[in-house]
C-alpha cells in the first residue's frame, strides 16, 4: 500500500486484437500516472527472465511463445503505472489470471480467451507484489526512460554503440 508503481504490458493478442485504447482508457479508471511506456519486442531471453517463477510449470513453452508474439505480434506495449495503492487497482481492473473466471467487466473477462492448448490468452501482465514489480520494471526499462525517479539511481560512464538519426 501507499505509493506504488506496477509494470503493465499488454500482451501480443492485446495489440493484434486493436485492444490498446479500450485497456488504457479501463486503467485511466484508476488515476495513476503513466510514468514510462514504450513498444518492445519481446526476445526470448528478455521473456525467460520475465517468467523465470514459472519455468517449471507444464504451460512455460506455449506461454514464452505467446509472449514472444509468437502466435500474434512480435511485440507488447510496456508501460509503468505509478501513485497510491497503483497495484492492487491495476490487477483488479485486469482481473483474474483465468479470463473465465475473471470478472466480465475486468479487461481479462473482456477481452481474454483460453486456447486449445490451455494457454490464458488474457492480454494484460500486471505486477503482483511491490517485489515483483521492481523486479519488472527494472528487467524492462533503463532508468532514463522513466519520468520520475522511482527507484534509487546510480551514476555510470558507459561506453556503447547507439543508433542516432542520420
Ligand atoms: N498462465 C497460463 N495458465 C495458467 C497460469 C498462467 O496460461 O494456468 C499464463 C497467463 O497468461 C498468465 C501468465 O501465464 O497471465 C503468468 O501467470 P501468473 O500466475 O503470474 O498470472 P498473472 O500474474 O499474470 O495473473
Ligand atoms: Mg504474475
Amino acid at each position: 500500500m501507499g505509493i506504488e508503481q506496477t509494470l503493465v504490458l499488454i500482451k501480443p493478442d492485446g495489440l493484434v486484437k486493436s485492444l490498446t485504447g479500450n485497456i488504457i482508457s479501463k486503467l485511466s479508471e484508476t488515476e495513476l500516472k503513466i510514468v514510462g511506456a514504450k513498444i518492445v519486442r519481446v526476445s526470448r531471453e528478455l521473456a525467460e527472465e520475465h517468467y523465470k517463477h514459472l519455468k517449471d510449470k507444464p504451460f512455460f513453452e506455449e506461454l514464452i511463445k505467446y509472449i514472444c508474439g509468437e502466435y500474434h505480434t512480435r511485440r507488447v506495449l510496456a508501460m509503468v503505472y505509478h501513485g497510491d495503492n497503483a497495484i492492487a487497482k491495476v490487477r483488479r481492473i485486469a482481473g483474474d489470471t483465468n479470463p473465465e473466471e475473471a470478472d466480465p467487466i475486468s479487461i481479462r473477462g473482456k477481452y481474454g480467451r483460453i486456447t486449445t492448448s490451455g494457454v490464458y490468452e488474457n492480454v494484460i501482465h500486471a505486477s503482483e507484489n511491490p517485489k515483483e514489480a521492481e523486479r519488472e520494471i527494472k528487467l524492462w526499462f533503463r532508468p532514463d526512460e522513466l519520468v520520475e525517479r522511482i527507484y534509487p539511481v546510480i551514476k555510470k560512464t558507459e561506453v556503447r554503440e547507439v543508433l542516432i538519426w542520420k
